[in-house]
C-alpha cells in the first residue's frame, strides 16, 4: 500500500503543517486530512493528560474535557494501561494479536470494542506517554508493518509539536502570572484606597486561579470581614478561618478544594485569601501561585494602611495634587457659611468621567491613571484662582466656585467639558504597545447654592444633575 515516494511525501507533508504556527484545531485538521488521503484512516483524536487536574482532555477541541462518556471510559482504561514501556501500540479488536516491529516495537492487539477497529497510539514525550492518538480502521488488512512504521514516525513528529505548544502555553501562564505579580505591586505606586486596591487583587488573582472562587478578608478586631466579592456562603472558609494564626503559612480542608491564604505582616494577621470549590481539588501549582500572590497582596495591603495612616493629616490628593475628600469637606462647609453670611453667590460641580472603567479596562490601570493626572491638569487651567477642585473620588471631581453665578459656573463647565473632550492624553509612561494618546469625555452637573441649603444638600444636587447628565448621554453638562 505504500511504496516509498508515497511514504516520503507524507512524512514531508505533515512535518510542513507541523512547522507552521497555527492553533492545534486548524492543525489537527490539516493532519487529519493527511491521514485521510494517504493512509485511508479518518477522524483522529489527540487526547492529552493534563497534569493539572489529572484528566484526560481533548487537545483539539481547545482543551475540551473528553465529554463522550463511553470513550471517556475506554481512554481511561486504557490510559491506566498505559504505564507499560513507551514503545508500546495498542490495537483495539475482537482478537489478540502482536506483531513485532522492531524489538522495541511490540503491536498489541487487544479486544476492547465490538466491529471497531480502533487503533490507540501513545504520544511520547522524554519516555513518558503524555497523551493517545486514537482512530478508527476500517479495513484491517491495510495494518501493515510499513503502516505501523509510518505511524510511529508521525507519532514521534505529532508529540514534538504538542509538547512544544503545551510548553508554550506553560510558559505563556508564568508570564502572565509575574505581570500580575508586578501589577500588584505597582497599585500601591498611586493608590492608598483599600476600597480600590482589594477588588484589583481579586480579580487579578481570579485570573489565575480560574478553577476556585477567590475571597478576599480583611481582619478587624480579630475577625473575618469578607471585602471581596459580596457574598461567602461557604461554611468550610470560615471554619479555616478559624484556625489561622500568625505562624500559619496556609491551611487546606480534608478534601483538597478549599484553602486559606493569610495575609500575615510582621506577625499581625491583616487579613486572609480564601480559595474555594466544590468540585475541583486545589493542586501544588494552584497553592504555590496563591502563597505568591497572597505575599504579594500583603506587601501592597500593609503599605496602603501605612500610606492611609499618614494621608489622614494630609490636605492633597496623592495622584492629582487635587484637594483629597477630607479637605473638600471642610471647604465646601467653609464656602457654604461664607455664602450664607455674606448672601454670596456660590455654585458646584460634580464632574465624572465617562466610561473610565473601560479605560481600566483596556489599556491597565496605570493608563487610567495617566488620564485622572490629565484631566486634574485641565481642571487646575481652566478654573481661577480662588475656585477649589478636589478629588471627590476615583474618576470623580468637585469644584467649589465660589462668588460665581450660575450662569458664569455653567460656562466654565460647557468650557472645561469642551477642553477634556478635545484633548489627546498622553498615556506614554503607561507603555501600552503601539498607543501613546487616548481621548475621554466627561459629564458634568452644576448647581447653584441656596440658602436654605446644607453642605451635604449642596453636593447632592450637583450629583444629582451628574446624574442626570449620565442618564442622557453623557459627555454634556446639566444645569440643575
Ligand atoms: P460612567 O460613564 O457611568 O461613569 O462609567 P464608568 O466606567 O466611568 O463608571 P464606574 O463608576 O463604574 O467606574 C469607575 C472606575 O474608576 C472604576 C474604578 O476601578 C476606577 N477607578 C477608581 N479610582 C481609580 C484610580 O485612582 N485610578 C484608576 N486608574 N482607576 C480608578
Ligand atoms: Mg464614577
Ligand atoms: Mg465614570
Amino acid at each position: 500500500m505504500f511504496d516509498n515516494k508515497n511514504n516520503i511525501e507524507f512524512i514531508s507533508k505533515l512535518a510542513n503543517i507541523l512547522s507552521k504556527k497555527i492553533s492545534p484545531s486548524n492543525t489537527i485538521n490539516s493532519v487529519n486530512k493527511l491521514f485521510k488521503t494517504y493512509l485511508k484512516i479518518d477522524s483522529i483524536d489527540f487526547i492529552i493528560w493534563d497534569n493539572n487536574n489529572l484528566l484526560l482532555k481533548d487537545f483539539v477541541c481547545d482543551w475540551k474535557i473528553f465529554d463522550d462518556e463511553n470513550r471517556a471510559k475506554e481512554i481511561n482504561y486504557i490510559y491506566s494501561n498505559l504505564s507499560l514501556s513507551s514503545g508500546n501500540l495498542f490495537y483495539f479488536n475482537e482478537e489478540e494479536f502482536n506483531c513485532e516491529l522492531n524489538e522495541e516495537q511490540l503491536v498489541q492487539i487487544i479486544t476492547l470494542a465490538e466491529n471497531e477497529n480502533i487503533i490507540i497510539y501513545p504520544l511520547i514525550s522524554n519516555s513518558d506517554v503524555f497523551g493517545l492518538m486514537r482512530f478508527v480502521v476500517k479495513d484491517k488488512d491495510m495494518l501493515t508493518k510499513v503502516f505501523f512504521e509510518i505511524l510511529n514516525v508521525s507519532s514521534k513528529l505529532l508529540s514534538g509539536a504538542i509538547i512544544n505548544y503545551l510548553l508554550n502555553e506553560q510558559m505563556e501562564v508564568s508570564l502572565n502570572f509575574y505581570k500580575a505579580m508586578k501589577d500588584i505591586a505597582k497599585i500601591i505606586e498611586s493608590q492608598y484606597e483599600l476600597s480600590y486596591i482589594i477588588p484589583l487583587i481579586g480579580e487579578m488573582i481570579d485570573r489565575f486561579i480560574s478553577s476556585h472562587l477567590i475571597y478576599i478578608f480583611i481582619n478587624k478586631d480579630n475577625k473575618y470581614n469578607l471585602v471581596w466579592p459580596n457574598a461567602c456562603k461557604d461554611s468550610h472558609v470560615y471554619q479555616l478561618l478559624e484556625k489561622i494564626t500568625n505562624k500559619t503559612e496556609y491551611l487546606i480542608s480534608e478534601n483538597s478544594k478549599v484553602g486559606v491564604f493569610p495575609i500575615i505582616h510582621e506577625d499581625n494577621i491583616l487579613g486572609a485569601i480564601a480559595a474555594y470549590s466544590n468540585i475541583e481539588k486545589l493542586l501544588q501549582k494552584d497553592i504555590d501561585y496563591l502563597v505568591q500572590l497572597t505575599r504579594q497582596s500583603g506587601m501592597t495591603i500593609q503599605r496602603a494602611n501605612v500610606y492611609a495612616e499618614v494621608l489622614k493629616y494630609a490636605t492633597m490628593d496623592a495622584l492629582t495634587g487635587l484637594n483629597n475628600r477630607r479637605q473638600f469637606e471642610l471647604r465646601l462647609n467653609q464656602e457654604v457659611s461664607n455664602s450664607k453670611r455674606n448672601n454670596n453667590p456660590l455654585c458646584g460641580m460634580m464632574l465624572d468621567v465617562d466610561y473610565f472603567k473601560k479605560v481600566n479596562d483596556t489599556y491597565g490601570h496605570a493608563a487610567g491613571d495617566c488620564v485622572l493626572k490629565q484631566v486634574s491638569e485641565l481642571i487646575k487651567n481652566e478654573i481661577r484662582e480662588y475656585d477649589i477642585a478636589c478629588r471627590y473620588g476615583g474618576e470623580e471631581f468637585f469644584i467649589i466656585l465660589p462668588q460665581t453665578n450660575i450662569k458664569e459656573a455653567s460656562s466654565v463647565a460647557q468650557r472645561l467639558r469642551k477642553v477634556i473632550e478635545e484633548t489627546k492624553m498622553d498615556i506614554k509612561e503607561a507603555g501600552v504597545d503601539g498607543i501613546s494618546y487616548i481621548k475621554v469625555t466627561v459629564s458634568i452637573g452644576v448647581c447653584s447654592f441656596e440658602s436654605s441649603m446644607s453642605a451635604n444638600d449642596f453636593s447632592q444636587c450637583a450629583d444629582k444633575a451628574l446624574y442626570e447628565a449620565k442618564t442622557t448621554g453623557r459627555n454634556r453638562v446639566i444645569v440643575s
